[in-house]
């Protein structure tokens, strides 16, 4: 059967193009291994937002503001899963309905190449103009005895019990590790995060990653940085041991669960790329700036790239190869990409990091502002919180925005605007921010600038 695009994994960065390539009138073949969605949608950022807001609500409950005394309550996590669940399977028949409709055709099964233009399912043989690979990213372990064990859980895993463990050690403080450990913590594990590097969320800047760290130390979460995990093991009381190394001394922790988390692999193996001539190493599919393999129709989108695990530039992603595809030029601005992290407090992150300024020798002015000097956030019980702006000291411009605090990952998307337009600081103070909200942070951010 002749189409004229196949796209290989139904996540964010497959299923949204392939709608888009319907809408533009061609005809798709959409192959799926998996469920619809991706890890996306079905074992990621859905279902763990779902957990991030029910350990929201438990976390107000237990606070003692608004108004709320003698509570007594209990957390029921039968009816945390249940909430996930629906959610999850809501937002997966609306995929389902959106593709049908679209009229993509959705085949089930593990796509396999067979030659540069055809793809197997099974028996089934599918051709194509031109193939789409979104097959996205699967957990990573560490090379270390024990990590392989069923009794040590992957982001999947952990989704999948039915209790709140009573004591938790996360390997890897990193995005997943710290959402779980910020979620669980809420829920009433006594939890430990284990972090190879100086610090948690190695990726944000780090005034945020350290603010980020006494935040949840003072919510009872340990963190026990600049260690290297050696060997996890379960002892005869069924508990699990982590032995690490911690500045060239081993020591250990016992939980009774453990979660793996130090990040993820492009999912290559299965597909047969060698058929196809497609190059390829374990850190993923090697693509141009137009997400296009060395074999110029077939491209690469999404995690299988590895150039930015998220599943917002998985579909960003999807466009630019559809618009190369269609001889389409774009100004999609892949080095402007906000990121956000659910923990809580939330952080959200976008444009340049001060270490990354001082790295490249950007001189930089920096703004700074607290949350708890924002009306909005002393009201929302929320003041635990800082925006730190950077500014190039040459053009006033605006080029990085980190924050960390309520709504940050929204606050941040704005900041992202600014960047976009250019905006000085001139500009941003001229902008009439509404009051009050939580984005007057950004405001009071430029008027700290010295
Ligand atoms: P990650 O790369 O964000 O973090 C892994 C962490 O493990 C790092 O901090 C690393 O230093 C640490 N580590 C590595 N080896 C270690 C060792 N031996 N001992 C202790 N720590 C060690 O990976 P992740 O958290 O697994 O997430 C995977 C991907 O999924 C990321 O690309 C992430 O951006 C994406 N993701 C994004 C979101 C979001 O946008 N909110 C949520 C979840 C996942």
């Amino acid at each position: 059967m002749k189409s004229d695009i196949i796209i290989i994994g139904a996540g964010p960065g497959g299923y949204e193009t392939a709608l888009l390539a319907a809408s533009r009138g061609k005809k798709v073949v959409l192959i799926n291994g998996g469920r619809l969605g991706g890890t996306c949608l079905n074992e990621g950022c859905i279902p763990t937002k779902c957990m991030v807001k029910d350990a929201a609500v438990v976390n107000a409950c237990n606070s003692g503001e608004f108004g709320l005394s003698d509570l007594n309550f209990r957390l029921d996590f039968n009816k945390v899963v249940t909430r996930r669940q629906h959610v999850v399977e809501q937002l997966r028949s609306g995929v389902d309905s959106m593709l049908r409709k679209a009229g993509v055709e959705i085949v089930e099964g593990k796509g396999k190449f067979v030659n540069p233009h055809t793809v197997a399912v099974g028996e089934r043989e599918f051709e194509a103009d031109n193939i789409i690979i979104a097959t996205g990213s699967s957990s990573k372990a560490l090379p270390i005895p024990g990590a392989d064990e069923n009794f040590v859980m992957d982001s999947s895993a952990i989704l999948k019990i039915e209790y709140v463990p009573a004591s938790l050690v996360i390997v890897g403080g990193g995005v997943i590790g710290l959402e779980f450990a910020s979620v669980f913590s809420s829920f009433g594990s006594e939890v430990t995060v284990v972090e190879y590097m100086k610090n948690i969320a190695p990726t944000f800047d780090s005034d945020i990653s350290k603010r980020l760290k006494q935040s949840l130390a003072k919510r009872g979460i340990k963190i026990i940085n600049g260690a290297s995990v050696k060997k996890i093991e379960q002892n005869s009381e069924y508990q699990i041991v982590v032995t690490y190394d911690l500045k060239g001394k081993e020591e250990s922790l016992t939980a009774s669960d453990v979660l793996m988390a130090v990040g993820r692999k492009p999912n290559v193996e299965d597909l047969n790329l060698e058929a196809a001539g497609v190059e390829f190493s374990a850190r993923g599919i090697s693509v141009n700036d137009d997400m296009r393999t060395n074999v110029e129709h077939i491209y690469a989108i999404g995690d299988v790239n590895a150039r930015m695990m998220l599943a917002h530039v998985a579909s960003y992603q999807g466009i630019r190869a559809l618009n190369s595809i269609d001889g389409i030029k774009d100004n999609i601005n892949f080095n402007l990409v906000p990121a956000a992290l659910f923990t809580e407090p939330e952080c959200g992150s976008v444009g340049k990091t001060e270490e990354q300024c001082k790295e490249e020798g950007i001189a930089v002015k920096v703004g700074k502002s607290f949350f708890r000097a924002n009306g909005k956030a002393l009201a929302a019980g929320e003041p635990d919180g800082l925006c730190k702006l950077i500014f190039d000291a040459e053009t006033d411009k605006i080029i990085g925005a980190h924050i960390m605090g309520a709504e940050a990952a929204l606050l941040v998307q704005q900041c992202c605007d600014f960047i976009t337009a250019g905006a000085t600081r001139e500009s941003i103070v001229q902008t009439i921010f509404g009051h009050p909200t939580l984005a007057e942070v950004i405001l009071s951010a430029v008027h700290s600038v010295k």
